[in-house]
């Protein structure tokens, strides 16, 4: 039986084990355990990576999310949290961090049906959306939140264009995505923050959580700087609600290490995609992945759908070759209890429920062999056949 994990962080490690030993003994000598050198380095290293004014280290994706939200009230509204009035546009079929953040920021989520074809959320939705709830007195929009969901672009250009008719603000979720790119520019760079999440098994993984913030608002990086640390310029000195929401030394140090990875890691992952698309080509009764033309898809995910109610039996087949898959993801936002009452639906999101029962995500481990890959393709085709 063969044995093919999602992901194969021990075999990452191995293949830069000395890069990161060393990077992790420096700390052990150094002992600058809170904001030491290293979150700087990584801070500037990223910065400069996607060409701008900051980037900040905060402890997860979803504290990206929400220090960007909450900087963004005290600047806008000079409110500590927003008003539940407050809605943000945000697609359903997300990891519950996306919600969550947003209702941590005092706002509503309001979410909005993806396009089928690639699982984002559907700018037509969110123009028929915007002039629907224009008609309400009560409640106002006032941001977007798109995830680049799987590693593949949100279309960004009609967004913003959006965004700039009603004055909206655009935060991007880019967890799934950091290095993936929309006509050759860095996603995290589009929206007046990016939020990255440094999770294990994200593209670009600490050995714990970690995050970061991009953005080129001097204000708001300073804001977030404040409230990462209890919300003060200094300890004695606290002027916002805050949060410990620090990036730790270690893991700066090891993503320091695997930062040089990343984009070969990308192309790696693409590769793969590559081959699983031309084998599964003549299956009808799955679809691949579609891809905008403008977008750069990093695959943090290989998701298809499985046609007919057979996406359980597939799953099951494959594990029992010792071929581990995922559903990325089972539930949308608005159909659990902690958004029950706190959410707004735009019409009946049925291309979101749709998606939560036929997707199948497949293993895409940069690292996979070749003879790994191609186990994998036979086996889907295997199941097709019989
Ligand atoms: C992983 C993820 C997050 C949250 O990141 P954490 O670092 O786990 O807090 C947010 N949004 C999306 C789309 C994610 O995949």
């Amino acid at each position: 039986m063969a044995n093919i994990p999602m992901l194969n962080l021990r075999r990452e490690y191995e293949y830069m084990k000395q890069e990161i030993d060393n990077a992790i003994n420096k700390c052990l000598e150094h002992q600058q355990w809170i904001l030491g050198p290293e979150v700087k380095e990584l801070e500037d290293k990223i910065a400069r990576y996607f060409n701008v004014r900051h980037c900040i280290g905060v402890s997860s994706g979803t504290d990206a999310l929400v220090l960007s939200l909450r900087a963004l009230a005290i600047k806008t509204k000079n409110q500590e949290y927003f008003d539940k009035n407050d809605l943000i546009i945000t697609p359903s079929f997300t990891f519950t961090a996306t919600g969550d953040a947003i209702l941590r920021s005092g706002a509503t989520p309001l979410f909005v049906d993806i396009d089928p074809a690639t699982f984002n959320i559907e700018p037509e939705q969110i123009k028929r959306c915007m002039k629907s709830m224009l008609k309400r007195k009560k409640s106002k929009i006032i941001g977007i939140i798109p995830v680049h969901l799987f590693g593949q672009s949100c279309l960004m250009d009609e967004i913003l264009k959006i965004a700039k008719e009603f004055n909206l603000f655009i935060i991007e979720d880019v967890a799934q995505a950091f290095g993936g790119l929309w006509k050759n520019k860095k996603l995290g760079t589009y929206g007046i923050t990016g939020c990255f999440s440094f999770f294990p098994s994200k593209n670009l993984g600490g050995f714990g959580d970690g995050g970061m913030v991009s953005t080129d608002d001097d204000e708001l990086a300073s804001l977030i700087r404040m409230l990462l640390k209890h919300g003060g310029k200094d300890k004695y000195n606290v002027d916002h609600i805050g949060y410990n929401a620090r990036l730790d030394t270690l893991q700066s140090a090891i993503l320091l290490a695997k930062l040089k990875y990343v984009d070969e890691f990308n192309e790696k992952r693409r590769r793969i995609a590559e081959i699983y698309n031309n084998e599964f080509k003549d299956i009808k009764m799955i679809k691949t992945p579609s891809v905008y033309p403008d977008a750069h898809h990093v695959y943090h995910q290989y998701t298809i759908r499985v046609k007919d109610g057979k996406r359980d039996k597939l799953m099951q087949f494959l594990k029992e070759k010792g071929i581990s898959t995922m559903v990325y993801y089972p539930s949308p936002l608005h159909k659990m209890k902690v958004f029950d009452g706190r959410c707004v639906a735009f019409g009946e999101l049925k291309e979101t429920e749709k998606a939560c029962a036929e997707v199948l995500s497949l293993p895409i481990e940069p690292l996979m062999k070749e003879v790994e890959i191609f186990t994998v393709t036979s086996a889907v085709n295997e199941f097709f056949r019989s």
